[in-house]
């Protein structure tokens, strides 16, 4: 497939103080977009300016939430180069959501040179402080307009990019944790490894919840037990328990985080023996009672690392260290991994793709 290169004419106004930055909501100046037709396939790819989609009020994305996304980040480098961290397992993770959720699947290669292209044609809105990024949001919708219930006939595939501030800007900070013994967030069988909206829908209840008792997050618990830890919010989530890094199994209800596994690989390399099972809430309280839970944090493209000061259930709180300090492993894994997309480690494992 050929990708069209469409003129531009206005350019927006960039927001030059990069710390006024806010997460998600200034988009660059041009966007990638395909659509697709059953029998014809994937077709007309291009980077056009970035503008609003005409959808029709059927379109079954808007009544089915036939829906699928990732995320991603272009990192510019002190020498200037910009560099993607592991896309491709970005755009496989993405062929996975399409089939789970019966769209068609996208050329992985393709999408890939296009979103390079595109970050290309954007480099401007890379921002250059510590920290900083372009975060990279590919998307697919069903667009058909159509009330049955069914996997549509047609779809867009479009990625929008948005130039985000450094997360932490007073060093990492822990964050207060809430477990919901009431709401789940996926189950056996359910949509839990799947990237789609809908998962995160269903999440804002107890989000909110969480928040209103003046929490960060909400952690996840199983759907048939409500005993064993998950993930929280878009992270996935690690325990530094008996001096080994210990993280809930790939199982089927959680996301297959690719800073996730980084951070396995990581762990490994530095000589932190890894777990990956199933971890009951009771155990944590246990460990963290008698001081064998020393480290807590949340992984995600968004955050890297996010440090966890405490976790409550019901009327129970585990303070992990003093609640307030990050820990050795935590800081650790934040400046490799950041160490690596900005290029001050060598990338030794070919993570690293340069534009
Ligand atoms: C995207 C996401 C993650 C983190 O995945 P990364 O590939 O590390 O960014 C974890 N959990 C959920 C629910 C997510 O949507």
């Amino acid at each position: 497939m050929k990708l069209e290169i469409q003129p531009i004419e206005h350019l927006k106004p960039r927001i030059e103080d990069e710390t006024q930055l806010v997460f998600g909501k200034q988009f660059s100046d041009r966007m990638f977009v395909m659509d697709y037709q059953r029998g014809q396939g994937w077709h007309s790819a291009r980077i056009q300016p970035y503008q609003p989609f005409v959808l029709d009020p059927a379109a079954m994305v808007l009544h089915y939430a036939q829906e699928i996304f990732e995320g991603m980040k272009a990192f510019r480098r002190p020498d200037g180069q910009i560099a993607l961290f592991r896309p491709l397992d970005n755009m496989h993770r993405f062929n996975r959501s399409a089939e789970r959720m019966c769209m068609p699947e996208i050329d992985a290669e393709f999408m890939l040179e296009s979103i390079k292209e595109l970050v290309r044609l954007e480099a401007d809105w890379v921002p250059h402080t510590e920290g900083t990024s372009l975060y990279i949001r590919p998307a697919m919708i069903a667009s058909e307009p159509m009330l049955g219930v069914r996997p549509a006939d047609e779809y867009l595939c479009y990625v929008i990019v948005c130039p985000v501030g450094a997360y932490y800007k007073g060093g990492l900070a822990p964050v207060k944790i809430w477990m919901s013994d009431h709401y789940v967030r996926a189950a056996h069988g359910g949509t839990g490894e799947v990237k789609t909206g809908g998962n995160y829908a269903a999440s804002l209840y107890a989000a909110r919840q969480a928040a209103e008792q003046g929490y960060d997050q909400v952690l996840w618990l199983d759907a048939e037990e409500k005993r064993f830890i998950e993930e929280v919010g878009s992270m996935n989530v690690c325990f530094v328990l008996d001096g080994r890094l210990v993280t809930s199994p790939l199982s089927g209800t959680i996301l297959d985080g690719i800073t996730r596994r980084s951070i396995l690989t990581l762990a490994q390399e530095q000589g932190l023996e890894i777990e990956e099972r199933a971890l009951a809430v009771d155990e944590i309280f246990a460990a963290a009672d008698d001081g064998r839970l020393t480290e807590a944090f949340g992984v995600g493209t968004a955050v890297v690392v996010s440090p966890i000061g405490q976790l409550t259930y019901k009327d129970r709180t585990a303070k992990i260290g003093d609640g307030q300090t990050t820990g050795p492993w935590t800081q650790k894994f934040y400046d490799t991994l950041t160490g690596i997309q900005y290029g001050r480690l060598p990338d030794t494992h070919g993570w690293v793709e340069l534009l």
